[in-house]
């Protein structure tokens, strides 16, 4: 049997093409996101507030250190002036503004330089994120930027690959061998993978008991949330409809966002993966040895090599394999967001360089400094939004103590 023709073996029947996913959302359960945005915008109004939509901040108002309200462009183009008490600047971060991320983000900076790039050229990094006009208002109005690192969220070249709904596996690197801890989770600055050549070939890999292996990874991002019975059993099904080969079979992504499928791989034999993954006589060796390698500290509950959590130590053994190629590269990015903000003291109040409060002025979310230490973690999922929901609350709490 030639090699290609191994890959197109089917392990078990299926019809000849692979299903055209459903994008249908399956979910019985509303989406709780509109319900609670539009419970709190019904308890705002309940109590005499009033939404201003398509307002957008331009300016604070101020007086030396005291805030007197905000400037605001509607979506006519007319501006308007708001007087207040006090100012909660919730506008988010800067993560989406070239010439923020340059200026304000020395990780952005040094990354692109020591990947070659010219770190004066805002468009030598990417990412996501807003356009930093909250935080640039605070600034103008005296704030200050918290002190460095300035960490942001998944900033780095690259994730390593792991599986269609998520989580994080055993990796192998080009030539074959592990090159990490893997129980190190795919998200934040990835140390290790910015100091590898873009177009460096990783592979992920695990064996028929993934469900098994899956309950054992943080919560977090990348990882499938295991909660919900219709993900699981979606994702079952699309693992048990499994097609061995190189054009793989789709599986839903429910570790992305929205409704999207992401192309698994299946093999029979470790062979198979390495001669997929495109592993040369030398490489698939050493694959082979490193597996076999991996296997053996799993038995003893100690990873020699790396230092992989011995709770997530699990073998490769039972076929199918499953398992993901991926490679580096791409544009430094600062991933999803910025996490770097303004200064503010324990009450959520915008500190001056002198870091005394700027009367009337709050952050809070993303605007808000010192949230996340010198770097982003997520040692459970949602850290990011609980952090500036709960930010959030508390800088509203401080404004109502201080108003009386
Ligand atoms: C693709 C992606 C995936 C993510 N995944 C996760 C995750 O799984 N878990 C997690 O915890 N975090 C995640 N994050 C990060 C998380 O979404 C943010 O950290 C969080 O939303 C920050 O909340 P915030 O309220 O401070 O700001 P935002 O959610 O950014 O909200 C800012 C709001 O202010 C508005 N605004 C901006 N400028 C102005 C202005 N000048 N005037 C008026 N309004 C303005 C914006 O329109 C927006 O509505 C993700 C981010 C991205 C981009």
């Amino acid at each position: 049997m030639t090699q290609s023709q191994r890959h197109a073996t089917h392990r078990r029947p299926r019809s000849a093409e692979a299903p055209t996913p459903d994008y249908t959302l399956k979910c019985e359960e509303p989406n709780m996101w509109p319900y609670v945005i539009r419970s709190l915008h019904t308890g705002l109004e309940d109590k005499g507030g009033q939404m201003l939509w398509g307002y957008q901040g331009q300016l604070l108002v101020h007086s030396g250190d005291v805030v007197t309200g905000a400037i605001f462009k509607d979506v006519d183009g007319v501006y308007h002036q708001v007087n207040a008490k006090s100012v909660i600047v919730t506008a988010g971060d800067f993560g989406g503004n070239p010439d923020m991320r340059l200026d304000l983000s020395d990780q952005m900076r040094n990354l692109a330089w020591s990947r070659g790039s010219d770190r004066t050229d805002p468009m030598a990094t990417g990412g996501m994120g807003r356009d930093g006009s909250g935080i640039r208002m605070c600034l103008w109005a005296g704030a200050t930027m918290e002190t460095g690192p300035r960490p942001a969220q998944s900033v780095g070249i690259n994730g390593k690959p792991g599986m269609a709904f998520g989580g994080s596996y055993p990796v192998f690197g080009a030539d074959g061998k592990r090159f990490m801890n893997e129980s190190l989770i795919k998200h934040g600055t990835n140390g290790y993978l910015d100091m590898l050549p873009d177009g460096y070939t990783m592979v992920a890999v695990t064996d028929n008991n993934w469900e098994t292996y899956m309950s054992h990874q943080g919560y977090g991002h990348e990882t499938m949330d295991t909660s919900s019975d219709y993900m699981m059993a979606e994702v079952r099904e699309n693992m048990a409809a499994y097609v061995t080969g190189p054009d793989g079979f789709p599986v839903r992504s429910f570790s992305r966002f929205g409704i999207e499928y992401s192309t698994q791989l299946a093999a029979d034999t470790l062979e198979e993966v390495a001669d997929i993954a495109g592993y040369d006589a030398e490489a698939k060796a050493n694959f082979l040895a490193e597996v076999a390698r991996y296997n053996e500290f799993c038995t003893k509950g100690h990873d020699d090599d790396w230092g992989c959590d011995p709770q997530n130590l699990l073998p490769i053994k039972d076929p199918p394999f499953f398992f993901t190629t991926g490679s580096t590269g791409g544009t430094p990015s600062n991933g999803l967001c910025q996490h770097a903000g303004v200064c503010t003291d324990g009450k959520y109040r915008v500190l001056t360089a002198a870091k005394a409060p700027i009367s009337g002025l709050y952050a809070a979310g993303n605007t808000c400094g010192q949230r996340m230490g010198v770097h982003y973690v997520t040692p459970t999922a949602g850290n990011s939004c609980a952090s500036a929901l709960t930010s959030g609350f508390c800088a509203a709490d401080a404004v109502i103590a201080d108003s009386q």
